[in-house]
């Protein structure tokens, strides 16, 4: 007798698939040791504050127990460092499972979502899961002077149906690195209906040194149909924890707190979580390593002939001019892990992470 599996699955998952993991890393660091430089994954080479280690490691003690359901004493430190109320936030399992929630939330298969060409890979996934119809807006051109493949936020606006539940921002975007102003979101909001979720993911928003860029938090009280996400996994370097949280209007909250896991961030993450927002020297560093080595690749890359995109992140989109297939394997031979971005449609491009200096100059070694 026959079993399959995927016959059976409903009708939102058969059109979807697995998400490709990349390379298989544990084994690769088994053969490599410290020779393998992983610029795939836009992991923090300064790794976490020092406190964050400490708080997990105090936090291990208490593993036999159950965590905090609300993340209590986590969500007082962010609402105060946000200006927000406690009611506003919810906490994720990474930032991932809250784009996730809200779609499931707030789309079914009688809505339709918005998002860039060239947007997060998560939001088509997220959109799809919850059967919703997703509208994937063409990206600027290329060639666009500061935000080239960047979300057209003119025509996401344009692209906003009757039935169109979500809209989903990266600001800035990942795999692209392109980034939008206050004044563009502001406009682009004033257009948006009132029954429109606009979900801002900000997973860079610390990297950010773009003038005219602050945060999307600062319109949450002009606008209730705003979400605004955030991660613990990028600068703050805690990607193996899995901490993210949204700030949104309290309904918008109520809503996501219905579905969400009770037990969904763990008492390890939520102490190390909350003494890395403590430590702001740390976070000051992070900020500034990783400007002035974003500019010093660019300039190394751009020095080898290839095209660099502008970046407000942790990583540096790079077009090679060819097929990114046959480098992206040179380099992996070598070990070097870059991510290449066929999956995305841009397979003369690949994502090089900020790594730390000596997996840079590794990178460039084989860049010749
Ligand atoms: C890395 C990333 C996230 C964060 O993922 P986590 O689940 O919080 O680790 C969210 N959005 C974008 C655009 C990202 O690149």
């Amino acid at each position: 007798m026959s079993f399959d599996a995927t016959l059976l699955a409903n009708a939102a998952v058969s059109a979807l698939r697995a998400y490709d993991p990349g390379h298989d890393l544990p084994t690769l660091r088994q053969r490599f040791g410290t020779a393998l430089s992983e610029l795939g994954s836009n992991e923090n080479p300064l790794g976490p504050s020092p406190a964050a280690i400490v708080a997990a490691s105090e936090a291990m003690a208490a593993m036999w127990r159950y965590p905090d359901p609300v993340g209590a004493s986590l969500k007082r430190v962010l609402a105060e460092r946000l200006g927000v109320g406690t009611g506003q936030l919810v906490l994720g399992n990474g930032s991932h499972e809250l784009l996730m929630l809200l779609a499931q939330c707030f789309a079914d298969a009688a809505h339709s979502v918005v998002y860039s060409q060239f947007g997060f890979a998560v939001f088509p996934i997220a959109t799809a899961a919850a059967g919703a119809q997703g509208i994937a807006v063409p990206a600027l051109p290329a060639d666009h002077p500061d935000a080239a493949f960047g979300h057209d936020l003119d025509a996401m606006a344009r692209a906003i149906r009757a039935d169109t539940r979500l809209v989903y921002l990266a600001n800035p975007n990942n795999p692209t690195g392109s980034s939008f102003s206050d004044v563009e979101l502001e406009a682009f909001m004033a257009r948006v209906p009132g029954h429109v979720i606009v979900v801002v993911d900000e997973a860079y928003h610390e990297y950010v040194d773009r003038p005219g860029l602050s945060t999307a938090m600062h319109l949450l009280d002009r606008y209730r149909n705003l979400v605004v996400t955030r991660t613990f996994s990028k600068a703050y370097a805690l990607a193996g924890l899995r901490v993210g949280y949204l700030a949104a209007d309290a309904s918008i909250a109520a809503v996501l707190e219905r579905l969400r896991e009770s037990f969904n961030v763990n008492g390890i993450a939520l102490a190390a979580a909350e003494a890395a927002l403590g430590d702001e020297a740390h976070l000051r560093r992070v900020r500034d390593t990783n400007a002035s080595d974003r500019a010093w690749l660019a300039g190394e890359l751009t020095a080898r002939g290839l095209r660099v995109f502008p970046s407000q992140t942790n990583f540096l989109l790079v077009d090679t001019g060819d097929d990114a297939t046959a480098l992206e394997a040179r380099l992996f031979a070598a070990g070097v892990i870059v991510r290449p971005m066929m999956g995305y449609g841009l397979g003369q491009t690949v994502r090089i992470s900020i790594g730390s200096r000596a997996e840079l100059d590794h990178l460039l070694e084989h860049l010749k």
